[in-house]
């Protein structure tokens, strides 16, 4: 959700993820993508929260859904960044959202797709997410 032009950029902003505490979750096409130790603990504080339906999990679903989703946001930024030429190698997922650190080329035109991509995505996945 949160996009970053590299690393360096997110050094020094609080709302970036803590760079200790995250682990290698896997690597897909030469992007890594880690995960942050407190997204278990809010997904544990996800578990059956579903009020209407107690203990059916529903809740663990719908926060695997929204992490899924925002897996598939944050490589909308990264293909998107590959594709104009850009570097991006890494992606943190932790439970305020997503960072793709990408490094699109000094161009107008690439940093606007890098960013757009990312929503773009979203914007792709409405017609599957409509149940
Ligand atoms: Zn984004």
């Amino acid at each position: 959700m949160l996009l970053a032009r590299n690393a360096a950029a997110c050094e020094n902003q609080s709302s970036c993820p803590p760079n200790k505490g995250r682990f290698d979750f896997f690597r897909i096409a030469g992007v890594e993508v880690f995960l942050h130790w407190s997204w278990f603990v809010v997904a544990a504080g996800n578990y059956g929260t579903r009020p209407s339906l107690p203990l059916t999990g529903l809740g663990s679903a719908e926060y695997l859904a929204l992490f899924l989703i925002v897996i598939l946001h944050e490589f909308g930024h990264a293909l998107a960044c590959r594709q104009v030429g850009g570097r991006a190698d890494k992606i943190v997922l932790w439970p305020l959202g997503g960072l793709a650190f990408v490094e699109p080329p000094p161009r107008a035109s690439a940093m606007l797709w890098s960013i757009a991509a990312g929503p773009l995505v979203n914007v792709a996945l409405l017609p599957l997410l409509r149940f």
